[in-house]
């Protein structure tokens, strides 16, 4: 069966399953729902009727060995089968709660969906500018890379140039102008690549997007020049990146002055540069569909981000900039009074703008000290959802630390889940449960110390010391991340009444002949990272050395069992003796023996 004929079986499947509605939206049932797609998506998700073959979704690679001659031999299994589509034969489940659906894998394939995640894709579809979890988005435009080798390349493209429009997220971006502007080349639109490249300038430079540049005759702009780091230094060149981030805006105007002088236009062209040499070339995989590639497979192309002429007059326009802007500095500080002239457009990023008042700093100012307009006080943070470093109001600060707090709580919680063999989600809707029940919130702390627990039962069990202290390491971090300051403390002593102890991973058949605990005849035993914690714990709590001691020796008390030779009054001696001599690292780890 050819390629054509393959897409118009599939085209008649999807007539059966969905129903034109009079709303200019198109009903698509799956499952036992029905979901109201833009009649523009629904035209161009691929949808059947009839039930998936698992084989068709296998991939990997083969390896077969003959045992008559010894020579192996590789077969790469890549199905073609759609990996995007909808089988509205697969149950659809609607979530409890959406928010705690698991991510998509990545390469997502809409047959491996949960069937919460597929009624998660099925219902972001009937709005694919809402934002989502960046799996859906490629798995839709999966389907669309398809669609844009037949006869719907225009509706194709229209929506790939909607769907680049709204999600700007990860490498969705790189990704998406890759197979674009491969279509428009395979399908001679140089109209249709010329309007991505423009309504979408390539960000990140590539093979790929500079050879359609070059033969669209674009060049280089100012921004897309400055961004080139990345591959002047692959390249081997060096250059002076100086007032790129201390002057952007004086770098940018003298740029451009640059190459209106040298090539009388606003870029900087190099199809030129391309002609002249013999450059080497690259494979290129062209689709973010997997299913695709075996249908068109990669490509070579010229490597032209290795190519040396264009990479040298690159680095020619850039030198001749910094010498520029470093000339139009040096002459403005030299004002005739001695007092500051202004020296360029005011600055416009956003750790050079107030947020408060607007007002524009000709350099970033010191976290921490207020604006000079309007008195706010200003501090720099990284957004953690944009990672944008930025000057912030403390309202502003506060909301975005709250957000990295939570960040950080919710991979914290994602990790110990997938250590303790659980979900997120579980863990997640238990606390939720819990705190409904005790009426006041609960802490992660409650919902995983009982798995903990069992974990450390297993490990000691099994005559695994090692696993089993670092279980109880793991319960400080617990603590630590719900802010439990005394119980953090108390575990933490727990672990290094165990590490003086040297607890060792054996098993019950060979405890006869490697004992469980080999303590450390000699100083330091204790992880410096650690012994830190505990210093940074004591005063917050205001503990003195008889309270601290207590704590150890209780703690100790509460962990031992009769395979520890160290009792913890030693232990406590030698704890005391390592926090003295101090952790100036370089010592062996706890373990290590
Ligand atoms: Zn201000």
């Amino acid at each position: 069966m050819g390629l054509g004929d393959w897409f118009h079986r599939k085209a008649q499947d999807s007539i059966a399953t969905s129903i034109p509605n009079p709303a200019g939206c198109t009903t698509l049932y799956a499952g036992s729902h029905s979901f109201s797609l833009p009649e523009r998506t629904s035209a161009l998700v691929y949808t059947s009727s009839t039930p998936p073959n698992p084989d068709d979704f296998r991939t990997g690679v083969t390896i077969t060995l003959n045992v008559a001659t010894g020579v192996t031999s590789t077969d790469n299994h890549r199905p073609n089968v759609e990996r995007s589509m909808v089988f509205t034969t697969l149950p659809v489940t609607t979530p409890r709660d959406p928010s705690l659906v698991e991510k998509p894998p990545y390469w997502p394939t809409y047959v491996h969906l949960s069937e919460e995640q597929r009624w998660m894709y099925l219902t972001w579809l009937q709005n694919p500018a809402a934002a989502v979890d960046l799996g859906y988005v490629f798995l839709y435009f999966y389907g669309l890379e398809r669609r844009l080798l037949t006869s719907e390349f225009d509706p194709a493209f229209q929506e790939a140039m909607f769907l680049r429009e709204h999600h700007e997220e990860g490498s969705f971006p790189e990704f998406a102008e890759r197979s674009v502007l491969a279509v428009c080349t395979i399908r001679n639109r140089p109209d249709c690549a010329r309007k991505f490249l423009t309504r979408f300038p390539c960000v990140r430079l590539n093979n790929v997007a500079l050879l359609v540049m070059s033969r669209l005759d674009m060049g280089l702009t100012a921004e897309q020049l400055m961004g080139s780091a990345n591959i002047l230094k692959s390249g081997g060149k060096e250059f002076k990146k100086t007032y790129m981030s201390s002057h952007p805006t004086l770098y940018r105007a003298c740029l451009e002055e640059i190459l209106s002088e040298r090539f009388e236009r606003k870029d900087m062209p190099f199809a030129d540069v391309l002609d002249v040499v013999e450059g080497s070339t690259t494979e290129q995989g062209l689709f973010a569909n997997v299913s695709i590639q075996s249908l068109v497979p990669s490509v070579s192309i010229l490597n032209i981000i290795q190519c040396q002429p264009f990479l040298d007059r690159i680095a020619s326009v850039l030198s001749e900039t910094y010498e520029t802007v470093k000339e139009r500095l040096k002459s403005a500080r030299k004002g005739f009074d001695g007092s500051a002239v202004p020296i360029e457009p005011l600055l416009d990023t956003p750790t050079t703008t107030c947020p408060a008042c607007g007002a524009h700093f000709a350099r970033t100012p010191v976290s921490g000290r207020s604006c000079p307009s309007c008195g706010a006080v200003l501090r720099l943070r990284t957004d953690p959802d944009t990672h944008v470093r930025a000057l912030m109001t403390e309202a502003q600060v506060a909301a975005c630390d709250a957000r990295w707090k939570e960040r950080r709580l919710r991979s914290f919680v994602e990790n110990a889940a997938s250590c303790l063999d659980t979900k997120y989600a579980d863990v997640y809707t238990a606390k939720e449960d819990l705190s409904r029940k005790k009426g006041s919130p609960a802490l992660y702390s409650e919902v995983l110390l009982p798995l903990y627990a069992a974990k450390m039962r297993e490990h000691a069990r099994s005559m695994s010391w090692g696993l089993w202290r670092n279980d109880h390491y793991a319960v400080s971090e617990l603590y630590r991340i719900g802010e439990q300051n005394m119980d953090e403390l108390e575990a933490l002593l727990a672990v290094c009444y165990i590490d003086a102890n040297g607890p060792n991973n054996t098993d019950p058949s060979t405890v006869s002949l490697y004992p469980s605990f080999t303590p450390f005849q000699l100083l330091p035993v204790f992880a410096p990272g650690l012994l830190k914690r505990i210093r940074q714990l004591l005063p917050q709590l205001q503990l003195d050395e008889d309270a601290e001691k207590t704590l150890f020796l209780e703690s100790a008390a509460r962990v031992r069992n009769k395979y520890m030779p160290v009792s913890p009054e030693t232990a406590w001696t030698m704890f005391v003796e390592a926090q003295e001599s101090g952790d100036d690292g370089g010592h062996r780890a706890p373990g290590s023996a």
